[in-house]
């Protein structure tokens, strides 16, 4: 009897620690969860900032190369954590974002980010790992992001680390053994994004240009040609004008008395 109730004892303990063993891995397991939502430590500003550089200085060339990335190139579209996210954004007017998930209006665009945070995290896939803010080095996020990084000091070592991060993706993402569109993207990513990755002076990113740049560059000269060719004209009128005025003056001069000098 006496030994029948010890075990059942035993037993009992031993449920109840199993059941608390039990609670704490599921409270462990949520707090995990709920930490490895905030522990993504993917930037959501950094991989908009790296979405851009991508979409205005590479996205031109590579479609014009008709050239399509694998999945294992981490330029690929679902690299981008965020993409759903950003993606269902919209800009109604000035102060008027809208979540395109629930279609609540925000005033600005970081209270709409506020509330994809609190609202809609469970709709980002984080097990893959994947964050387009992690090849901000090698994309120059900073140089566009920030102005003051221009007067920065450079750092040898972090130059050299972007250069090979910005390596890494042009021999992954454009495979040289990939055929020859493959090959010329893989230069001009060279030229493009990883030579800047210098301590010396004068070299930029973004060498050879892009979407935006390169359509206000042709907005900039259209303007400016439309302004200079009334102005030009003018001016040639004017001098021929004045040209005129004075062969005929002088021809009005001549039959009279010499012109005085003056
Ligand atoms: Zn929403």
């Amino acid at each position: 009897m006496a030994i029948s109730t010890i075990s059942l004892l035993l037993i009992a303990m031993h449920l109840s620690f199993v059941a608390s063993q039990s609670k704490d891995i599921n409270s462990g397991t949520s707090r995990n969860l709920k930490e490895g939502i905030q522990e993504v430590h993917c930037s959501r500003e950094r991989s908009r900032a790296a979405w851009k550089i991508i979409e205005e200085y590479l996205t031109p060339f590579v479609e014009k190369e008709n050239y399509q990335f694998s999945s294992r190139c981490r330029l690929h579209p679902s690299s981008d954590l965020f993409r759903d996210q950003e993606e269902h954004k919209t800009h109604v007017d000035i102060n008027e974002w809208r979540c395109g998930y629930c279609k609540k209006i925000f005033r600005a665009e970081k209270y709409l980010d506020q509330h994809f945070d609190n609202r809609h995290y469970n709709l980002l896939n984080v097990s893959d790992g994947k964050c387009l803010a992690d090849l901000c080095g090698a994309l120059h996020c900073d140089y566009v992001i920030n102005s003051q990084f221009h007067k920065a000091k450079c750092n040898p070592a972090a130059a050299s680390r972007n250069r090979h991060l910005c390596e890494d993706l042009a021999n992954n993402c454009f495979p040289v053994n990939e055929g020859p569109s493959a090959t010329r993207l893989h230069e001009f990513f060279l030229h493009q994004f990883c030579d800047a990755h210098t301590c010396s002076r004068g070299v930029k990113p973004f060498a050879r240009g892009g979407k935006k740049h390169s359509s206000i560059l042709y907005l900039a000269a259209s303007v400016l040609i439309l302004m200079f060719v009334p102005i030009f004209y003018l001016i040639v009128y004017l001098t021929r004008r004045g040209k005129k005025g004075i062969t005929l003056l002088k021809r009005v001069a001549r039959p009279g008395r010499k012109p005085k000098p003056s």
